[in-house]
């Protein structure tokens, strides 16, 4: 039995967790680790540090907060060799580069995406993206999110790149030389692949990666309609953890 501590425990995204971690067999969330009580504790003892844990009474942390407290998990997370999965995005280079230094001496598995389909959808771009001219990433998010361009979409992005380059594909000059409105075209995230970031009331989490080439498109289109959509992937991260040293971007390589 997988024993889990939750750090952002009273969060959307930790209450999700909470409650769905638990139905699957084989794990069950301990301790919610949180500044803030949790409205439902799903059985789950509440903390308001991970540092009053017990490291003895938990196999696995799992950290959906905010970016400086997942630095904070990932130090205690080394200090009692206790594996941790993260799915906290907005880490600045500072402090991602602390990420993985902590994982030298425990178990560290990181995601901008647990959710199934956006994997896929990750792969099915890298795949398609050398044999189209451009590519760019819309993703749409819910009113709330702090970080802007979405971490999903630097993956995509870091993905789309490495593909066209490994396949010597070079995206065109792009074509705009005037602007009404500055920023109309997005981000340039590299080798002129563009991110457009849409932020609206309603929306969960979204995105789509359009490829064009001379009389054609195509759509890759992920939706997560609830944050159920990322149960899953934490679960194989949860599953993988102990047998995967060291530090780890993505669950890619868990899925066959
Ligand atoms: P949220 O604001 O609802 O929850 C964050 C929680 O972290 C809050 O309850 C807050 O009190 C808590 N927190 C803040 N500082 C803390 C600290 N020092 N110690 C412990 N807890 C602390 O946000 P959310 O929508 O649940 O998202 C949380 C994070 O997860 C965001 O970075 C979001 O981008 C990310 N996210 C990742 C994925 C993925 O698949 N990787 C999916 C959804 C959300």
């Amino acid at each position: 039995m997988k024993r889990i501590a939750l750090v952002g425990g009273a969060g959307r995204m930790g209450q999700s967790l909470a409650e769905n971690l638990n139905l699957i067999e084989g794990m069950v969330v301990s301790a919610l680790v949180d500044v803030r009580e949790p409205e439902h504790s799903f059985g789950a003892t509440y903390y308001s540090c991970l540092t009053n844990v017990d490291a003895q009474s938990i196999d696995v942390v799992v950290d959906f907060s905010q970016p400086d407290s997942v630095v904070a998990s990932a130090k205690w997370s080394a200090a009692h060799h206790v594996g941790l999965v993260i799915g906290t995005t907005g880490l600045t280079v500072g402090q991602r580069a602390e990420v993985e230094s902590a994982a030298s001496s425990t178990r560290i598995i990181m995601a901008s995406n647990f959710s199934l389909g956006a994997v896929l959808s990750e792969r099915f771009a890298a795949l398609a993206a050398p044999y189209f001219e451009r590519v760019e990433i819309v993703e749409l998010h819910h009113d709330r999110k702090v970080d802007a361009p979405s971490g999903t979409s630097l993956t995509t992005a870091e993905r789309v790149r490495a593909a066209r380059a490994a396949a010597g594909r070079v995206t065109p000059l792009e074509p705009t030389q005037r602007y009404t409105i500055e920023g109309a075209r997005g981000a340039d995230a590299g080798d002129g692949v563009r991110i457009h970031s849409v932020r609206l009331p309603g929306l969960v989490a979204h995105q789509e990666i359009l490829l064009g080439g001379p009389g054609e498109g195509l759509t890759i289109r992920h939706d997560s309609y609830d944050r159920v959509s990322f149960v899953q992937g934490v679960a194989i991260a949860v599953m993988n953890i102990d047998a995967t040293p060291g530090f780890t971007w993505g669950i890619d390589s868990f899925i066959a």
